[in-house]
């Protein structure tokens, strides 16, 4: 049997649509559910196995993307939402009533500023990117899962087609070390 590690992946990947245009995301309650409007296709759009995204039942990883802060609208039932930790980069807004996380924008001077964390599977609508790598597949261990299990984990996203990284994927990596390096001056602004 080999790991299961999310819904949306363990199948095989969703397929990315040239007219996904944008969607709702929708949280898991059954009445006075929160929905967000995305405008335009995600990006970065990636597996984490960090201890703070949401993830659904069971799922050891998370499926989560990002967006541009202004093209992210709640539209109904905002209310209901509430930031999960004030203190981090990412200002998750979790519903309160299921918990799923419905947008996190990040506000705080950071070279992902202006940008807000969302979870595709969440969107009403099929089309959305696909995720393209594993960010912090190590921190699985930290949400209590066996290390004896991590290489059958590491392979089995290898063979899905989603490169696992402990940190983020190189470019990722690049782009925040770039950022500082400009804002030291190490680099020319
Ligand atoms: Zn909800
Ligand atoms: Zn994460």
């Amino acid at each position: 049997m080999p790991e299961k590690l999310h819904p949306k992946i363990d199948n095989g990947l969703p397929r990315e649509s040239a007219s996904f245009a944008g969607g709702t995301l929708v949280c898991a309650c059954t009445s006075k559910p929160v929905k967000v409007k995305v405008k335009g296709q995600i990006a970065h759009n990636h597996a984490c196995g960090c201890t703070k995204c949401w993830k659904p039942d069971g799922a050891i990883f998370s499926v989560v993307a990002v967006a541009g802060t202004g093209d992210v609208t709640v539209t109904e039932n905002g209310d209901k939402l509430k930031v999960v930790d004030p203190s981090a980069l990412i200002q998750r807004h979790a519903c309160t009533g299921c918990g799923v996380h419905m947008h996190g924008p990040v506000e705080r001077d950071h070279p992902f500023k202006g940008l807000s964390f969302i979870h595709p599977e969440r969107f009403q609508e099929d089309g959305w990117s696909p995720p393209g790598f594993t960010a912090f597949v190590s921190s699985i261990i930290e949400s209590g899962v066996d290390p004896k299990r991590m290489d059958g984990i590491r392979a089995r996203l290898k063979t899905i087609g989603l490169e696992p990284y402990d940190c983020l994927n190189p470019g990722l990596m690049d782009y925040i070390a770039t950022w500082t390096a400009k804002k030291s001056g190490a680099l020319p602004a």
